[in-house]
C-alpha cells in the first residue's frame, strides 16, 4: 500500500516528494543554513572542495522533497533552486 498519510498534517503533501532541488556548487559558501532549515533533512555537506574552498551543501538522493522552498528561502547567496 503506498498510503501514509498523516493525518494531522495540513499540507498533505508532506507525507510524499513532490519537488527537487539543486544547489549551485561554486555559488554556495557552506554556511549550511540550508542544512539545518531543511524538515527533511534532505541536504548534507559535500566532501568535495569548489573553485573558493567550500565545502557546499548538496541534495541528498531521495523522493522525499516536499518543495516547500525552505531551503532556498534561507540561502543568502541564492544558490538553491526548487523545482515543483
Ligand atoms: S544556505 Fe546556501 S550558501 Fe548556505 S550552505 Fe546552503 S546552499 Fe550553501
Ligand atoms: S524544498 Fe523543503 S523539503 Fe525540499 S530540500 Fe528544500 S527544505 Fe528540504
Amino acid at each position: 500500500m503506498d498510503e501514509q498519510r498523516c493525518g494531522s498534517c495540513e499540507e498533505g503533501s508532506y507525507d510524499r516528494g513532490m519537488g527537487r532541488i539543486t544547489i549551485d556548487f561554486e555559488r554556495c559558501k557552506a554556511c549550511y543554513f540550508c542544512i539545518e532549515t531543511c524538515p527533511k533533512k534532505l541536504i548534507e555537506k559535500s566532501n568535495e572542495v569548489n573553485s573558493r574552498g567550500y565545502h557546499p551543501a548538496v541534495p541528498k538522493d531521495g523522493k522525499d522533497c516536499t518543495g516547500c522552498r525552505l531551503c532556498a528561502e534561507v540561502c543568502p547567496d541564492v544558490a538553491i533552486e526548487v523545482y515543483r
